[in-house]
This record gives C-alpha cells, sequence and structure tokens, in this order.
C-alpha cells in the first residue's frame, strides 16, 4: 500500500524526523487558507499522486505570493499530471500539499528498503540527492552507500557515522548530530510500521544548516496491514487502477497490465509461465491473475468479469491446472460470468488435473463458445492467433 507525500511526513513527524509545515488542500480555497496560517512566503505547492518525479512534470512548484499559489494550485488541482511514472495518460491531482518554502544548501537521498538478496533491511545514503536514485546508481554507483541491518540487532549508531561522515564536505557538528539521529528515526519507523519502503528525497540541509525532509515516500507491505489497523485508513482508492482496486476487494490476485491478452490461471508461478508463453507466441498479456488454490465459484466469476472488463482484451486463456482449485469450480465460475455478460472475444481453454472431466463436461454442455488447446504452448499459440484474426 502506497501512501501520499502528506500522510508520509505526517509520519516523519510522530517518529521525530523534521519536516516543513504544511496543510494538505482539496481546493483553491483551502489552500490559500493553508498558505495564509502557514510562514511564508515563499511556500510550495506539491501535486499529491502516487508517483515521484513530479518535480519535472510540473507538479511541485514554488510560489512567492498568495496569488501565485492560488494559480499553481488551480493549474494542478482536478488535472492529469504526467510524469516518468504515470505513464502518458498521467495521474489525476485530487490534493494538494502546501508548506512553507525552505531554502535549500544541499540535497542528499535516504532510505530504508528490504534486500531480497540479503534477507535484509538495508539504509541507502547518497550525497547526490533531488535527482532519481537509479540515475545515480547508473552514473556513479561509488556515490550510493549502503548499511545492511541485522534485524536481530538493529540499527547501530556507528553505521550512521559510516554514512553521514563521508559526506564531503562534512556539515557542521550540529547539523551531522541531527543527520545521525534522523537515519535511525527513519528506520526506527521503517521497522514500526511494516514499510516496504520509506524514503527521503531530497533530505536537506537548509541554509541555516538544519535537517529536514523535504519529500517523503512510505510504502507499507500489504501482509502488515493487519496489524497496522491505522495506516489502512490511509488507502486512498482513487490512486488505483479501477480494475486493480475491484479485484483487490474481492482478495484476487490480478494486477492489469497493457497488453491485449486476458489470462486467468491457477497458481502465481503458473500465472507467470502462462505470461512468458504468450510473450513467446509474440503477444502481451492485459493482466496477471491467479485465481488461487482456495478460490470459490463466486470468485473464479468475479476474476472473469474483471477480466471481460478491460476493454483492450482481444482473447482470453485460460489456463488451469487443478489441483486444490478444482476443474468443475472453475468450469461453473466460469459459466456464471458467462451468463451475466455478452462475451464477444474468442476463449482458448487448457484445463488439466482434478476433476477434469467433470469440469470438462460443463463446459460443453454449456451455451458458452471456447476452443480446447492440449498444452500450453498451443494455447498460446491459439489465442495470439485469435488476436491476429480480430486485428
Ligand atoms: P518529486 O519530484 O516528486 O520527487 O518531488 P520533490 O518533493 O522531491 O520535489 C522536487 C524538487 O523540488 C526537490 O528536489 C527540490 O529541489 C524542490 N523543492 C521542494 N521543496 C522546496 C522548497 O521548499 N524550496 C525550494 N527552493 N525547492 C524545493
Ligand atoms: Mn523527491
Amino acid at each position: 500500500m502506497k501512501l501520499h507525500e502528506y500522510q508520509a511526513k505526517d509520519i516523519f513527524r510522530k517518529f521525530g524526523i523534521p519536516v516543513p509545515k504544511g496543510r494538505v488542500a482539496a481546493s483553491v480555497d483551502e489552500a490559500v487558507k493553508a498558505g495564509q496560517d502557514l510562514p511564508g512566503p515563499p511556500w510550495v505547492v506539491k501535486a499529491q499522486v502516487h508517483a515521484g518525479g513530479r518535480g519535472k512534470g510540473g507538479g511541485v512548484r514554488v510560489v512567492k505570493s498568495l496569488d501565485e499559489l492560488k494559480q499553481a494550485t488551480s493549474d494542478i488541482l482536478g488535472r492529469p499530471l504526467v510524469t516518468k511514472q504515470t505513464g502518458p495518460e498521467g495521474k489525476k491531482v485530487h490534493q494538494v500539499l502546501i508548506e512553507e518554502g525552505v531554502h535549500i544548501d544541499r540535497e542528499f537521498y535516504l532510505a530504508v528498503v528490504i534486500d531480497r538478496s540479503k534477507a535484509r533491511p538495508v539504509v541507502i545514503f547518497s550525497q547526490a540527492g533531488g535527482m532519481e536514485i537509479e540515475e545515480v546508481a547508473a552514473r556513479s554507483p561509488e556515490l550510493v552507500l549502503k548499511e545492511f541491518v541485522d534485524p536481530k540487532i538493529g540499527w547501530m549508531p556507528f553505521q550512521a557515522k559510516n554514512l553521514v561522515y563521508s559526506l564531503d564536505p562534512l556539515p557542521g557538528p550540529d547539523t551531522v548530530k541531527e543527520l545521525l539521529s534522523l537515519i535511525g528515526a527513519l528506520y526506527r519507523l521503517f521497522m514500526a510500521q511494516d514499510c516496504s519502503l520509506a524514503e527521503i528525497n531530497p533530505l536537506v540541509i537548509t541554509k541555516e544548516g538544519k535537517a529536514l525532509a523535504i519529500d517523503g515516500k512510505i510504502n507499507i507491505d500489504d501482509n502488515g496491514l493487519v496489524r497496522q489497523k491505522d495506516l489502512k485508513a490511509l488507502d486512498d482508492p482513487r490512486e488505483k487502477d479501477p480494475l486493480d482496486a475491484k479485484a483487490e476487494q474481492y482478495n484476487i490476485n490480478y494486477i492489469r497490465l497493457s497488453g491485449n491478452i486476458g489470462a486467468m490461471v491457477n497458481g502465481a508461478g503458473l500465472a507467470m509461465a502462462t505470461m512468458d508463453v504468450i510473450k513467446l507466441a509474440g503477444a502481451e498479456p492485459a493482466n496477471f491473475l491467479d485465481v488461487g488454490g482456495g478460490a470459490s465459484e463466486e470468485m473464479v466469476k468475479k476474476g472473469f468479469e474483471i477480466i471481460l472488463e478491460d476493454k483492450n482484451v482481444k482473447a482470453i486463456l485460460i489456463n488451469i491446472f487443478g489441483g486444490i482449485l478444482r476443474c468443475d469450480v472453475l468450469a461453473r465460475g466460469v459459466l456464471a460470468a458467462a451468463e451475466k455478460i455478452d462475451i464477444k472475444v474468442p476463449i482458448i481453454i487448457r484445463l488439466e488435473g482434478t476433476n477434469v472431466q467433470e469440469g470438462r463436461a460443463i463446459l460443453q454442455n454449456s451455451n458458452l463458445k471456447f476452443m480446447v488447446a492440449k498444452d500450453m504452448a498451443e494455447a498460446a499459440a491459439m489465442v495470439t492467433e485469435q488476436v491476429r484474426r480480430s486485428a
């Protein structure tokens, strides 16, 4: 689950990480009011969307008067913001964060993430902040410093020193102290809130020598949400693809993709392999969908409906290896969805495993039009052929 910048900064405050004074606003009036109440000018108007690169995309504006603040807010609010991370259609901005402007002296990068290969958290720090860390890593990897954390021991003060004392020039002693404690605080936050990412880019030193988190990004591990009930309330469904949101509601593992072949598969591994085979056959998958072992007829039905709702879908591949999910349950779910919806795209089915005879019989005795593939390679070739024909 992703959080907005203003939500991340509220959490930063709780953990003692200094952030500029600010207030979120959903209208121009609210934004002006926020400006009046906050120290400034200057103020900063920041689009609140789940995407980075807002600065370059025009979603972060430093303004020097209330008139400018008003203008910037009305430019940004209610329109899609296009950044490197949003795709060409952009993301609609529903809220802006109004903040007191700060005088930036230096910009650093700081983040905590899980390093999967080392199976532990890693604190990443760079004095080349403000820009994208991927670029820094590609161009000057020596500027990206890492401290791996033994989760049983936790963050050790010397590790913060390893990072901060790399700075050239080294800031004054008070600033160094602030940085050391800030890094420790971000690690504590990361662990306490079950984060998958906690990032500050840029972490700045102001002209007055204060360390300050100018930007903030927090992603919460979905598996931690059962014990992070307060955080769950911060979820913003407006930021999600509507089909992804619907799938989430029914507990279906679905991720919308940009291709045109809908895939309905049981098992995450088989779903990944099916996507590979579709690509190998020269087409692109429209989604990842793992209906899961314990899927009920109702979930199969919902999953199939979601695939059909995607207007890009030109053909559907159902690839089921019945194990815990029985083939007859799958067949009944598909038929239940087909009864409700007028299906205009070809369906290719490859069915094997538990209760396969029963599943096939259910499908064959129905009005559903479909083709049967004998194996995965044939299934992918057939579905690709259907898409070519319809094109
Ligand atoms: P992002 O582009 O989505 O990562 O948004 P950021 O919050 O990182 O803002 C982009 C850039 O705007 C930052 O790297 C800063 O250089 C600049 N910026 C943000 N806040 C202020 C501010 O208060 N004063 C000044 N001068 N620049 C700011
Ligand atoms: Mn940033």
